[in-house]
């Protein structure tokens, strides 16, 4: 496997997280990153920073059309409406004429799923977006979403501590792509000392033993945010090493009641 490897051809199996990554920042960490190998940046029109990720591709010596990337409309807009308004805006923010990946980014009680799809899937007939997906669907949700159409991909929160495994089955049964967000635990798990233990083995850190573990579960991408070059080339290096069956087995098996 490689950083540039796609899942059924479309998805890169790391991508660089954005959240909380603003102004230069943001510019500079989304270059850095592409320029270190990350194809696949994830961001959305609640984290105000946009314009900054379209900025930092520009700033890049990567192709527009090399990259894939995501952003996700916000909770408030999830009307037809509100979607054929705001994604246009999106796109002018991101200096791009179409996204590969537009999310749902929660649910909400007064969403009407069928309507907001429908219409998410007709930006794709225009071609303003390459594929369609949901985030924060549990299980039921999202097998419903993916009956009404073509959905590529559930974005959930999946580490070591906080486990997705039910909705990576219902992904795996429909050859669909779980993206696995916050797969760091916002941090946190750079200290957990079975991680840590596992990775000595190869000289490795217990962040790249949990993005090699996410992504060697099959169907799941991962997006960890690291908005310096130090952290974004220690988490894209997960290519080299392979855990062992009992190593995936046993990270199943970790429990933290926190997150
Ligand atoms: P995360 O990726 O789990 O963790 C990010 C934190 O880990 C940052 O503080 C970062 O620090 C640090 N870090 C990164 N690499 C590290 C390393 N090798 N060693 C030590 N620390 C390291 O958290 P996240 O930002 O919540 O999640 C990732 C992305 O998922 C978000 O940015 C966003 O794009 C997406 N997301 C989506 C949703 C949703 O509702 N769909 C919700 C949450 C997140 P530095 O920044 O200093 O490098």
């Amino acid at each position: 496997m490689k950083a540039d490897d796609k899942l059924f051809g479309i998805m890169p199996v790391i991508g660089l997280g954005t959240w909380e990554m603003t102004g230069n920042i943001c510019i500079g960490g989304v270059a850095s990153a592409l320029n270190l190998g990350y194809r696949h940046i994830d961001t959305a029109q609640i984290y105000g920073n946009e314009k900054e990720v379209g900025k930092g591709i520009r700033q890049s010596e990567v192709k527009r059309e090399e990259i894939f990337l995501t952003t996700k409309v916000a909770t408030f807009n999830l009307t037809p409406a509100g979607i054929n308004r705001t994604v246009p805006e999106s796109l002018e923010r991101l200096a791009t004429s179409y996204v590969d990946l537009l999310l749902i980014h929660w649910p909400t009680g007064s969403m009407v799923l069928e309507d907001c799809l429908e219409t998410m899937f007709g930006l794709k007939e225009k071609g303003l977006v390459k594929h369609v997906g949901v985030s924060n669907f549990d299980p039921g949700l999202f097998t419903k979403a993916m009956s009404i159409g073509p959905v590529l991909t559930n974005q959930v929160k999946f580490t070591p501590w906080h486990k997705e495994f039910e909705n990576l089955a219902v992904a795996r049964a429909k050859d669909r792509i779980i993206t696995a967000y916050s797969p760091l635990a916002r941090g946190g798990i750079v200290n957990d000392k079975t991680l840590g233990k596992i990775g000595s083995k190869y000289g490795k850190s217990a962040s790249q033993v949990t993005l090699r573990w996410l992504i060697q579960l099959g169907n799941v991408s991962v997006i960890p945010k690291a908005s310096g070059k130090r952290h974004q080339e220690e988490d894209i290096d997960i290519f080299d090493f392979e855990l062992t069956p009992e190593e995936m087995e046993s990270i199943k098996k970790i429990r933290r009641l926190l997150h």
